[in-house]
């Protein structure tokens, strides 16, 4: 059930591009009593950053959480916006030790079943409502077949990088397609460009598979139109679009 908690942070990591902080990653304290389902998201506020537009409130943002229920802390990615509000505060100012107001959890983005095989198509944060799916599903030692597509910009951009290799080496149902999707030169001996082309590649040749994609708007518009042109039928995506 949805509550108000205040989180502590104990760990903040700054991912950086071209000298532009463009990530943060988050982990923070998991408060006593907050439960949430692999997927779900929460609104979170800093207590130094109200919301101009409605006094006395902070300024919240919704951030899909990244862990997996049964770990001991919640971890977050933060896309950061230049010109924005929440996301520019935190990378300026939020350091260990700081508190964050919560409210949640909240959403419906969930993993649907343990018998069709899953497949994840997501672009930069929107990876962590994937990750936490994922990272419960390997902890419940799931069989079903994974794929997990995973676009992002420079190849500095790759998330979970560790992580996620430790899976596709260690699982043999779990198949890692990651990509970069920034222009020019290829950044490393893996693949570039966008990640929808890997998708239809691979091919839709079993109907018992679910399709979970999330990220931005636009990169979440081409996995539509790829996973059309594938006539996958409706019911088996599902979404979540970061906006
Ligand atoms: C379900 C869901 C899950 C999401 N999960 C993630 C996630 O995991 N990771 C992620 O990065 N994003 C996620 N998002 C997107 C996230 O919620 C924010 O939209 C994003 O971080 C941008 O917020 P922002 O405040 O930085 O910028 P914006 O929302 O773009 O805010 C910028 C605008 O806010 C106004 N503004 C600035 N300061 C203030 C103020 N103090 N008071 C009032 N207005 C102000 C200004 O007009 C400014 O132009 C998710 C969104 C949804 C709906």
């Amino acid at each position: 059930m949805a509550g108000e908690f205040d989180a502590k942070v104990l760990e903040v990591e700054r991912f950086a591009e071209e000298g532009k902080n463009t990530y943060l990653l988050i982990r923070m304290e998991k408060p006593q009593g907050f439960e949430f389902k692999a997927g779900q998201f929460v609104l979170a506020g800093h207590p130094k950053l109200k919301n101009n537009d409605s006094p006395g409130e902070l300024l919240y943002r919704a951030y899909s959480i990244a862990a997996a229920p049964h770990m001991p802390f919640l971890e977050f990615v933060i896309a950061i916006e230049p010109t924005g509000g929440l996301s520019k505060f935190l990378s300026e100012h939020l350091a260990p030790g700081d508190t964050l107001h919560l409210k949640g959890p909240f959403g419906e983005f969930l993993h649907r079943s343990q018998k069709e095989k899953a497949v994840f198509i997501v672009t930069g944060a929107g990876i962590a409502p994937a990750m936490s799916m994922v990272r419960d599903l390997m902890f419940k030692g799931s069989k079903k077949v994974i794929q997990f597509f995973y676009g992002f910009h420079s190849c500095d951009m790759f998330l979970f990088k560790e992580e996620l290799k430790k899976y596709s080496t260690e699982r043999d149902n779990f198949f890692l397609f990651p990509t970069s999707f920034k222009d020019g030169p290829c950044c490393w001996n893996g693949t570039c460009g966008y990640v929808q082309p890997l998708v239809e590649e691979a091919g839709y040749n079993d109907e018992n598979t679910h399709f979970y994609v999330c990220g931005s708007p636009g990169s979440m518009k081409a996995s539509f139109e790829v996973l059309t042109k594938m006539k996958v039928p409706m019911q088996k995506i599902f979404t979540e679009v970061q906006a």
